[in-house]
């Protein structure tokens, strides 16, 4: 099979169609409209096999992983996706495989209303990596360093899961939980929440690399630091069933959770949707020694983990 007509059988028209593109897969680059007062938010995430997911990882997860993540990055700021460019990299050409992973990607991107509108298909070990766009009214991007003494520090969801998830895989070779494995393969990104805050929240960030290595570069950006409350944390059921250790939600990775600082204030006004789970999990305070400090009912408690996920230092 030729490279073209890979991308003829599995790449074109994936996704929804938007009136503002002009110029799709086909050309050697796509068109886009970009309306009158909006800015364009552009983000990419590549997916390496051994380093961002197991070899038997079905297709279908990977390409809603791969969409997922890059979701996450628009719903962190505040940005209505709309359009992704895919560099494919694959060892063989695997038709079945081919199949379930534009099946799957296809069915993410209508959902979330991302059309693919261009990318590159090349051989060599599998690697994914997704480019995506969209938009947000001109200057009203949600970005890491907006945060004010004084806010109130929220995430959304529950943390944990997908690092326990990741640990029973490595350390006992299987996930018995299904719960704990949708969390890791098929994380559900915030966009919806991400456009909901515009105008409220005064930062965000979206916890890809654990909690408090996230919260982090909120409080570097801000100026700021942030207490957080450990008791305060979300856990689901399944976590708190597996008796896991609590640093897996502090400092685990892959949650896909909104982080955010906003005045307590606003957030009360605010009327969520009832499907988002918005905890309050500490404060904004002036910027001291550590970026994160962590406190148990009140008690400063140390930081003894690693701080999150990090290619180049392990
Ligand atoms: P060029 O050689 O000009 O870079 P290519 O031959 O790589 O163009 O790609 C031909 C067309 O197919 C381009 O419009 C490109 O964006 C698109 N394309 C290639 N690979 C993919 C892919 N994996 N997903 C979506 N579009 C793709
Ligand atoms: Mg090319």
């Amino acid at each position: 099979m030729s490279e073209f007509s890979i991308i003829d059988e599995y790449c074109r028209g994936l996704g929804y169609s938007h009136p503002e593109t002009q110029l799709s897969v086909g050309d050697d680059a796509a068109v886009v409209d970009v309306p009158v007062g909006m800015d364009l938010v552009v983000s990419v995430d590549t997916m390496v096999e051994g380093v961002h997911f197991f070899a038997d990882l079905a297709p279908a997860r990977l390409a809603h992983k791969l969409l997922a993540v890059n979701l996450s990055d628009m719903a962190a700021m505040g940005a209505t996706p709309k359009w992704a460019t895919l560099a494919l990299t694959i060892p063989q050409v695997d038709s079945g495989w081919l199949r379930a992973f534009s099946d799957s990607l296809h069915s993410l991107a209508r959902e979330y209303r991302v059309q693919l509108i261009g990318g590159d298909t090349t051989s060599g070990p599998l690697t994914l990596s997704l480019q995506i766009m969209g938009l947000v009214k001109k200057g009203d991007a949600i970005v890491r360093s907006g945060a004010r003494e004084g806010d109130a520090v929220y995430v959304s969801g529950y943390l944990g899961d997908a690092a326990l998830a990741l640990q029973q895989r490595q350390e006992q070779g299987s996930v018995n939980n299904p719960l704990l494995l949708q969390a890791l393969e098929l994380p559900q990104p915030q966009v919806e929440l991400g456009v909901s805050l515009l105008g409220s929240a005064t930062a965000a960030i979206d916890v890809s690399d654990g909690l408090v290595a996230d919260l982090a570069h909120i409080a570097k950006a801000s100026d700021v630091s942030i207490e957080l409350e450990v008791s305060a944390l979300p856990l689901s059921e399944s976590f708190l069933a597996a008796q896991a250790p609590i640093a897996l939600a502090l400092h685990g990775g892959d949650d896909y959770q909104l982080a955010f600082t906003a005045p307590e204030a606003v957030v009360a006004r605010l009327e969520f949707d009832a499907k988002f789970l918005i905890t309050q999990i500490g404060h904004v305070v002036s910027h001291g020694d550590e970026p994160v400090v962590l406190r148990s009912n009140g008690e400063q408690v140390p930081i003894r983990h690693k701080q999150g996920f990090d290619h180049f230092e392990k």
